[in-house]
């Protein structure tokens, strides 16, 4: 069950990391793709040419009207946030007030130009601390950050425009993004980077002198934190499968591989890939993280017959090793200029 081609798809934040990857395979699959990204976290580079690339803050009404009224789309994908969780609990009014208006001003402006459907980044904080393992779509929605509440918003947001106005839209939350398109083109490069796989990579690159592990007393089997670490482009598969469904009816799904790998077994894995030494301190714990999380995606897997093709940490690792090395310093000369002090 594909989307048939052709179709003309706006991409908010698809300069950035897990948007980059979605305009991709967009445009692997033969669709239309329209861009809007104001690139205070993503790259011009990032942007195949071909593609238009609106230069805008989703906040500014007037701007996204304008995208609107120039071109007529089957769909839209969101990915546009500020999105990390320690920053949102200094800084919650930013999280609360940026990443809910963004989504208003979408919402708005995409119903009043007659849009269908609408897909959306949403995230595995959305759960807090949960008890159980793993994490489906009926575990209890308590939000660990005021990054999460913010997307718990949008979803309701989104839950009320269907019901009022018929945008039938998908919630995709995501577990731990990682990895890299796999011809080498396309990567993370966050600044500055706070990422597990990015910053080990940096250190069996010699980039940084060591990687500090966030705690090793959690209630986990080596003592560090358990993630779910997921493909970029199996997130960017889900996005372009769930189009489909779409056609009948608003949906979330939770997105993740189902396997839990530790901040040591990531490291671990770091140093098969490059074959290099990656030098540890154990530091505190993060303020925040919860000890384990671990996605159940079995909902996306039968109702979308979504499979990750990246299922092994390790290839995941290798595809994140190929951008580094091809892209030391990300996509401009400004990536790793901060480095040094590390
Ligand atoms: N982590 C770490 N050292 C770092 C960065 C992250 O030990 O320099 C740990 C962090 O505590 C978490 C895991 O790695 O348990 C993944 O963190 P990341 O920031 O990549 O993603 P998050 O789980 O916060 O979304």
């Amino acid at each position: 069950m594909t989307m048939s081609q052709g179709k003309t798809i706006l991409v908010t934040g698809g300069a950035g990391y897990v948007g980059s990857h979605a305009v991709a395979s967009l445009r692997e699959r033969g669709h239309g793709v329209v861009v809007i990204d104001d690139l205070s976290q993503g790259h011009r580079a990032a942007v195949p040419a071909g593609v238009d690339l609106v230069v805008a803050d989703l906040k500014d009404r007037a701007a996204v009207e304008g995208v609107f009224a120039r071109t007529r789309f089957d769909a839209v994908m969101h990915f546009a946030a500020r999105s990390l969780v320690g920053e949102s609990m200094v800084k919650p009014e930013l999280y609360l007030n940026d990443n809910v208006t963004a989504a208003n001003v979408l919402i708005e402006t995409a119903v009043k130009a007659g849009v269908r459907k609408m897909v959306v980044s949403s995230t595995a904080n959305l759960f807090g601390t949960p008890d159980r393992m793993p994490i489906d779509e009926d575990t209890p929605i308590d939000p660990g950050s005021p990054y999460g509440e913010s997307k718990y918003i949008m979803e309701r947001l989104l839950h009320w425009a269907d019901r009022c106005h018929g945008l039938r839209s998908a919630a995709l939350r995501y577990f731990n993004a990682a990895g890299a398109h796999p011809d080498g083109t396309l990567g993370e490069d966050h600044s500055p980077e706070t990422h597990l796989i990015p910053l080990v990579l940096d250190a069996a690159a010699g980039l940084r002198s060591h990687i500090e592990v966030f705690g090793d007393d959690y209630p986990t089997p080596d003592g560090t934190c358990v993630r779910d670490y997921v493909h970029v482009m199996d997130l960017a598969d889900a996005h372009i499968r769930v189009l489909d469904v779409l056609e009948t009816r608003s949906v979330r799904y939770n997105l993740g591989t189902g396997t839990g790998y530790s901040v040591r077994e990531v490291i671990a894995a770091v140093e098969r890939v490059t074959g290099k030494k990656v030098p540890v301190k154990v530091g505190q714990r993060r303020p925040g993280d919860p000890a384990i999380l671990v996605a159940s995606s079995a909902r996306i897997r039968t109702d979308l017959g979504w499979q990750p093709r990246y299922d092994r940490l390790d290839d995941i690792i290798a595809t994140a090793w190929a951008w580094r090395a091809r892209h030391p310093r990300g996509y401009g000369p400004g990536r790793g200029a901060g480095m040094a002090a590390e």
